[in-house]
């Protein structure tokens, strides 16, 4: 039998996750309303690494905001075919989780390309894309 040197009960972990979720679905829904991804994971990654099976870990690590989606697509908290929002309207990537600088946006009707991580939004899926006003 092996000693874990660190004991945690199981519904300890089970909040800490939820806190994770919590994150997740706040940067996913409107990221403008919590920090970067990079920030939460700064101070996070030694709970995600605690908490999350190591499997799901290294997906945040690597995929970041893109790893948190389908982590919630598998709980089924998102469809399946989510597209996260252009970062025209959230000014952050729903790729890696960072802000996207109105620099880094373009003219209206342009695709917008992630200076992070190089994702690209197409601006709409809506054909014609009419205007009012
Ligand atoms: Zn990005």
């Amino acid at each position: 039998m092996e000693d874990e040197h660190v004991e945690q009960p199981e519904e300890q972990r089970e909040a800490q996750i939820e806190e994770c979720l919590a994150y997740f679905r706040q940067a996913i829904a409107s990221p403008e309303s919590v920090p970067p991804w990079s920030d939460w994971w700064r101070e996070n990654e030694p709970l995600v690494e605690r908490v999350f099976p190591l499997m799901e870990y290294v997906r945040l690590k690597h995929r970041k905001l893109l790893g948190a989606r389908q982590i919630l697509q598998r709980f089924e908290e998102l469809p399946k075919d989510y597209r996260p929002t252009s970062p025209r309207l959230t000014g952050s990537c729903g790729h890696c989780g960072e802000r996207v600088p109105p620099s880094a946006i373009g003219p209206e009707g342009e695709p917008v390309t992630c200076p992070h991580c190089g994702t690209v939004f197409a601006d709409s899926e809506e054909p014609g894309g009419s205007a009012p006003g």
